[in-house]
């Protein structure tokens, strides 16, 4: 039996550890346990450990799960949102990290004003420029933010990435310096700062790194949960 408390605190003390190293404070370090395919009973028990922010990936999985959850905790979309799921969204999610056109920008947006509610955004870029599936183009970035500037219904809040996979998190340390350096271009041509706050990069195998390269966010699965034995 994986003992969440435990792992949490091991988590807690790698990214203290890696925030010193950078000279930051470890409390500007929100950690998002990300609990896709992870049953109810053991998400309980992080939430009973005194986890707040939880993240899934898949919106059919959030629908089945979330409303049977304690409604005191803060749910964060961090997978590819398709249009026609965008509906869904308003019910389950506070934040969505995967916000990579315009035309998605524009749907999030009409779909939370129907509900009256608000979306924090984040705009998942792919800095590497490598064939990925999802995340827009360091370009494509600025038009984005702008749209959900523009609308009332979503506050933009930073940037999300997820590098290529590969064993060696060494390897993803180009990428979330490229994330921080772009949050850092967009803010000097004049982007409101408080809008691009958040990093959002670092899983379980490299969150160390990432939060060394400035993350604010780190989306932690396995760390926390176990492996995903699927
Ligand atoms: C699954 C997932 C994570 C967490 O992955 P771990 O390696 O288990 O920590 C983070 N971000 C996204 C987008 C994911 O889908």
């Amino acid at each position: 039996m994986v003992d969440i408390g435990k792992n949490l605190d091991i988590l807690r003390r790698g990214i203290a550890a890696a925030a010193d190293r950078a000279g930051r404070d470890p409390g500007e370090v929100l950690i998002l346990a990300v609990s896709k395919t992870i049953p109810l009973e053991v998400i309980r028990e992080a939430a009973e450990a005194g986890q707040v922010h939880f993240g899934e990936n898949r919106v059919q999985e959030a629908r089945d799960k979330i409303p049977l959850l304690p409604s005191g905790l803060t749910w964060h979309l961090v997978g590819h949102l398709q249009s026609n799921k965008a509906k869904y969204c308003p019910d389950l999610f506070s934040w969505i990290h995967s916000i990579d056109s315009t035309a998605l920008a524009r749907e999030v947006a009409r779909r939370y004003r129907e509900s009256s509610a608000v979306c924090r955004a984040l705009i998942q870029v792919n800095v590497s420029g490598e064939d990925a599936k999802f995340g827009c183009s360091p370009d494509e970035t600025p038009g984005i933010l702008s749209v959900l500037l523009e609308e009332d219904a979503t506050e933009p809040v930073g940037l999300m990435t997820m590098p290529p996979f590969t064993d060696d998190p060494e390897d993803a340390r180009p990428h979330f310096r490229s994330l921080r350096v772009l949050r850092d271009r967009l803010v000097g041509e004049g982007y409101p700062k408080e809008n691009l706050r958040e990093l959002s990069m670092g899983m379980t195998g490299d969150f160390e790194v990432a939060v060394e390269e400035g993350a604010t966010i780190v989306r932690i699965g396995t760390a926390i949960f176990g492996p995903r034995g699927l």
